[in-house]
C-alpha cells in the first residue's frame, strides 16, 4: 500500500544516478555534473583542505614582500596587515574554486580528453 501524496515532496526532483558514486538519489537535486549531495560536500571538504596551502604561500610571500619592502616598519603597518590578510582571503576563496574544478576534472575526466 502506498501512499501518493508521501512522494509530494520528492517530485520536485526525480531520482537519478549520481556520477560519482553511481547511487541512485532521491529527494535531491543533481549538481552541474551529476553528482549528489554526499559526493559534493566531500569534494568540497577536500579543496577546502587543499586551499590552505595556496592561502599561506600568498600570505608569506606578502609579508615577505612588507619586510622586504621595509613597510613592516611604515606607520601604516596595521594597514599592510590588514591587505595582507584580505589577500590570503581571497587567494584562500580562488585556491578553494579551481581546487574544486580540478578535483572534480579529475574523478570524472576519464574516458575523454
Ligand atoms: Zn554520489
Amino acid at each position: 500500500m502506498s501512499a501518493p501524496a508521501a512522494g509530494a515532496a520528492a517530485d520536485a526532483h526525480p531520482p537519478f544516478d549520481c556520477s560519482k558514486c553511481g547511487r541512485t538519489v532521491r529527494g535531491q537535486k543533481a549538481d552541474d555534473a551529476g553528482w549528489c549531495e554526499t559526493c559534493r560536500q566531500e569534494l568540497i571538504r577536500h579543496s577546502s583542505r587543499q586551499a590552505y596551502l595556496p592561502a599561506a604561500v600568498v600570505a608569506a610571500a606578502f609579508l615577505w614582500l612588507l619586510w622586504w619592502s621595509g613597510l613592516l616598519e611604515s606607520p601604516l603597518m596595521a594597514f599592510w596587515v590588514a591587505l595582507g590578510g584580505v589577500l590570503t582571503f581571497v587567494a584562500y576563496k580562488v585556491a578553494r574554486r579551481v581546487l574544486f574544478d580540478l578535483l572534480r576534472g579529475r574523478a570524472t575526466g576519464d574516458g575523454k580528453g
